[in-house]
């Protein structure tokens, strides 16, 4: 088969998979988040808003539906500064500050890992807090630029913080302005608390598209190196880090759950975007809004448990259970 051919055909499939998955399904209950306002019932045109984007290691972007439609990346974005904070700090330091332990609670849980004095994870608001207070830099402006400058090279695209869903977001976030401030007390974070505030509320509010995420994803999957532009994001040896975080701690408190049945690494935020990346072979990235009770995609984590089974993608699968349920290996293309 020629490279165009095995292009249509993944286009093809992906059609087929979105098509599939469009109409959200009808005994789920669907919530949506607009910054500024919170969780609602969904009121507005962008919950039929629906795109999913496939990045190959090898530099290609499948996009199909609303795949060009622009969101912020919310807690997607903790995944990014996670890796800059290992960069600039190595592991064990990281660790010494925030931990490794899913929390099984809400990310927006006020709960800290007593004993070990520190956040549980990075993934929940009080870790991405923690590690937001970590990035290196002067003042807020550099620290702001350094997280951009490392999604931008994951992305290898121009990103932007939009400062509308900034500006909302810090007027509304007495939680995270509550969690924040308790890590002070607790001496957790060195940081001015509304810095550190201000700053994860910016990385929360930089737009992308889910074709931009899918790139991401592939970032990810390809130990930190964009596979268009061959530039590094982050070293090499932290890959394998944000990656387990994201297996473990990604999907909220229904991470456990993702794990059992996707079985891949994922991180999702509250706009409904969902950054997909399969070690090794390719980055998923999905985008529609409505939300479980848990603040994960709806239409996103089906889209993905169906490309998982059907690739046969489940880091612990094995090829005499894919033969049993009649899949293909993992080598297998969309089928
Ligand atoms: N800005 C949101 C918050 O901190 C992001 C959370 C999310 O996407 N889960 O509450």
């Amino acid at each position: 088969m020629t490279t165009s051919e095995i292009r249509r055909q993944i286009d093809a499939r992906l059609e087929d998979l979105h098509r599939r998955h469009r109409e959200l399904p009808p005994d789920r209950e669907v919530r949506c988040y607009t910054p500024g306002r919170g969780y609602h019932a969904p009121d507005g045109e962008e919950i039929r808003h629906f795109g999913l984007a496939l990045a190959s290691l090898e530099g290609d972007n499948h996009g199909v539906g609303d795949a060009e439609v622009p969101f912020a990346m919310q807690s997607i974005s903790k995944v990014f500064t996670y890796a800059l904070a290992l960069a600039d700090h190595g592991r064990e330091h990281v660790l010494s500050r925030v931990g490794v332990e899913p929390s099984g609670d809400s990310f927006r849980s006020i709960v800290f890992d007593e004993r070990a004095r520190r956040p549980y994870n990075p993934m929940v608001n009080a870790g991405a807090l923690v590690t937001v207070d970590l990035v290196e830099g002067d003042d807020l402006a550099t620290k702001r630029a350094r997280i951009l400058e490392l999604m931008q090279v994951a992305a290898g695209e121009p990103l932007e913080v939009d400062e509308d869903v900034f500006q909302q977001e810090i007027r509304t976030d007495d939680r995270n302005r509550a969690i924040v401030y308790l890590l002070r007390s607790e001496g957790m974070i060195d940081g001015d608390p509304e810095e550190v505030l201000a700053l994860y509320l910016q990385q929360c509010s930089v737009t992308v598209t889910c074709r931009t995420l899918a790139t991401m994803a592939a970032t990810l999957a390809n130990g930190g190196v964009n596979p268009v532009t061959g530039d590094a994001a982050f070293p090499r040896r932290y890959a394998r880090d944000v990656l387990t975080v994201m297996y473990t701690c990604g999907m909220y408190d229904f991470a456990g759950q993702w794990a059992f049945e996707v079985g891949v690494p994922a991180k999702s935020g509250i706009s409904g975007g969902l950054l997909v990346p399969i070690p090794g072979k390719l980055g998923i990235g999905v985008y529609s809004p409505g939300l479980d009770e848990h603040g994960n995609s709806i239409r996103g984590v089906d889209v993905c448990r169906e490309i998982s089974v059907r690739l046969g993608l489940h880091v612990f699968a094995t090829e005499e259970e894919d033969a049993l349920l009649g899949l293909r290996s993992p080598a297998a293309h969309l089928d």
